[in-house]
């Protein structure tokens, strides 16, 4: 099933238990914010380049940028740690020594930072308006559902501490009365699901009660199989490896119930959840 909401950008896909939400879960990188776009340009060279030193492997860069796109691709919406243990699984397969997961994240996060900063410098001299870092009517978004009541989540794979800091700079952060979530250092103490299980547990929810919200194929899992409402967010994504360029099939492929292109029909959105 597809349908098209009159008149807008909303794509219907299941029929879903309409008018009951009272939460909702947001990704946070894709979905609401931009301040990271292009990481995957920081991240697959970076891993390109310590399978090429610290292995002996005879593949050459093109071969090697090939694995590489297809595990982070596939990755991606998990914690950046699973991409890093993912990097130092390859680099053993091909002899070399790997460096602790952490210690490749560590890494990475200090070549992206310099892009993210000056972002964020930008942002605050006004040079960017926080309009170009933010998925279209996002901010409008939160705050309509914020101001019906219904209690918000962020649950970001991007280290907590970030996500707090980037969300506070774009200006969404105050919609968040049900917390900011995001990646730890002791990884297993945070994902997706557990945030969307404690939700359930604590107010005792139904799935028609939870909306979950992300451009990530990991949040749209974690919502069907708890039977929330999952709406898919296909956001266009600045990267030279094209990943991601099916992210709307992709998302349709897990089982979004709505997809959107970005918040544009924020409000007939709204309208249709909560009739
Ligand atoms: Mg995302």
């Amino acid at each position: 099933m597809q349908q098209l909401l009159d008149g807008t950008s909303i794509e219907i896909h299941n029929n879903i238990q309409t008018g009951n939400i009272r939460h909702a879960v947001f990704d946070f990188d894709g979905t609401l914010s931009l301040i990271r776009d292009g990481w995957q340009n920081v991240m697959v060279p970076m891993m390109v380049d310590f399978l090429k030193t610290d292995t002996n492997t005879k593949e050459t860069r093109e071969e090697i940028e090939g694995i590489v796109v297809e595990f982070v691709d596939r990755l991606t919406g998990k914690q950046t740690i699973y991409q890093m243990m993912q990097l130092a699984e390859e680099i053993e397969k091909r002899g070399g020594e790997p460096k602790e997961p952490l210690d490749y994240k560590d890494e990475y996060n200090n070549r992206l930072l310099p892009i993210v900063e000056q972002r964020i410098a930008n942002l605050a001299d006004g040079t960017l308006s926080g309009e170009i870092l933010r998925v279209p009517m996002s901010l409008e978004f939160l705050k309509s559902l914020h101001d019906m009541g219904v209690q918000c989540y962020l649950a970001s794979g991007t280290d907590v501490e970030f996500v707090k800091n980037e969300a506070e700079l774009l200006g969404v952060a105050n919609f968040f009365n049900g917390g900011i979530h995001g990646a730890l250092r002791e990884y297993k103490k945070f994902s997706k699901a557990m945030v969307i299980q404690k939700i359930l547990k604590d107010f005792e929810l139904s799935g028609s009660e939870l909306l979950i919200i992300g451009d990530g194929y990991v949040e749209i899992e974690n919502a069907k199989a708890v039977g929330a409402i999952a709406v898919g967010v296909a956001s266009v994504e600045d990267n030279f490896y094209n990943m991601n360029a099916d992210k709307r099939e992709r998302l349709i492929r897990v089982g979004a119930d709505i997809i959107i292109p970005d918040f544009r029909d924020g409000d007939k959105l709204i309208s249709y959840l909560f009739d």
